[in-house]
């Protein structure tokens, strides 16, 4: 298949005015690939960044400072596991040190009372905890690691104890969303001021896993009427973020609130992406801040310029009412279902290709697989 990307020197909109990128608030720094868990929904890539090939710890400040000066506020410190990177009390202080709030996403895993406290002194504002799922069985289970329940039970309560404000991060899937509940109730036990509840996004690893872990149409409605209840009676006690399960929904999720427009992704061996799942996009090509410096990649890169505005929109979402709302969904998702980043993302009600992608999850329903789960890992797949 010959698919182009629309590759602008400069974005337009519709009426052919140029736009002009606004200013990033958030980056997520993911400092390292390397995990002690192989979950099956990773959206981290099936090539996975080496140790050897990571930023270091000063390679990470200077990121930092010039992401500042750029306009961001805050940094998600992710992975992989950010933990597995022995520096990181280094790399934190070095974001608090250019200004940023400093979120950690962690599993837990690798995390002790004393490099909790370590990392508290060196200015993590915020824990989000990573949930695999409630209970020994599930969570060890779908993490792929024996023991680890118990690991990040004892993390949370550390998380407490130093108290930092905890937001419990629950991805869902065929194999948990029965346990939507529990996971709410165990947010509110551990004190988390805040629980996002995410659907499986078919991204990296995932992608392997659909048949053993794309949720239901009732599962949806399920989790739907689960949140929206919990929502109104824990209302002023906890926040529910909730990612629905767009291949059930009418429209698709306003990716990134649109491409290149609020947020960018740095990997583990300096590549900047507009989004974590871009490399996805073959077409694209991508800069590294060891070879450019990253204000000019936000606003000149190719990659980021590939989607901005909507001059590059085809139909349906040209005369769509919806396309300052939802962008036109996810381009990576458009390229996982479509094999073309530049269409209408197939899970929008509107998509010529809406009707195929249903008669295939009705397929992939009707074969579905729980046990037959692809661990993420650091060698390709086999
Ligand atoms: S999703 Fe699981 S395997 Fe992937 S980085 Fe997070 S904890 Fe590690
Ligand atoms: S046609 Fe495009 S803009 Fe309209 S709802 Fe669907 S994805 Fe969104």
């Amino acid at each position: 298949m010959n698919v182009q990307v629309p590759n602008l020197d400069s974005p337009r909109d519709f009426q052919g005015n140029p736009v002009t990128p606004g200013l990033p608030i958030a980056m997520l720094a993911e400092v390292t690939h390397r995990c002690p868990l192989s979950c099956p929904y990773c959206s981290n890539p099936l090539e996975l960044v080496r140790g050897q090939a990571e930023l270091s710890a000063a390679e990470w400040a200077d990121v930092f400072r010039q992401a500042a000066a750029l306009g961001v506020l805050q940094v998600h410190v992710s992975g992989g596991e950010p933990a597995s990177r022995r520096d990181l009390t280094q790399i934190v202080a070095a974001a608090r040190d250019a200004g940023l709030y400093v979120n950690l996403i962690t599993s837990g895993l690798g995390l002790t009372l004393a490099r909790l406290r370590e990392l508290d002194e060196a200015g993590v504002d915020h824990v989000q905890l990573s949930l695999q799922g409630v209970g020994r069985d599930m969570a060890d289970r779908i993490g792929g690691l024996s023991g680890s329940w118990d690991r990040k039970m004892q993390v949370a309560r550390w998380v407490g104890e130093i108290g930092f404000p905890l937001t419990l991060n629950a991805v869902v899937h065929l194999q948990n969303m029965e346990s939507l509940p529990e996971m709410i109730d165990l947010a509110l036990d551990m004190g988390a001021r805040r629980i996002e509840v995410a659907t499986v996004q078919f991204h990296g690893w995932a992608d392997l896993n659909r048949r053993a872990l794309m949720p239901t149409r009732e599962q949806a409605v399920f989790a739907r009427k689960v949140v929206n209840e919990a929502r109104e009676r824990l209302r002023g006690r906890m926040v529910i973020d909730y990612v629905p399960a767009d291949h059930h929904a009418q429209f698709p999720k306003a990716c990134m609130g649109g491409w290149g427009s609020t947020g960018l992704n740095v990997t583990p061996d300096g590549t900047v992406l507009p989004c974590h799942a871009a490399q996805t996009i073959p077409q694209l090509q991508f800069d590294n801040v060891r070879d450019r410096a990253l204000g000019d990649i936000w606003t000149n890169g190719t990659a980021f310029n590939a989607f901005r505005g909507t001059a590059w929109m085809p139909e349906p979402c040209a005369s769509c009412d919806r396309k300052t709302v939802d962008f036109g969904g996810c381009r990576c998702q458009a390229m996982a279902i479509a094999g073309d980043p530049a269409v209408t993302d197939p899970v929008c009600s509107l998509s010529p290709l809406n009707a195929d992608l249903h008669a295939q999850l009705d397929a992939d329903a009707a074969a579905a697989a729980p046990d037959d789960l692809t661990y993420r890992r650091m060698g390709k797949q086999s």
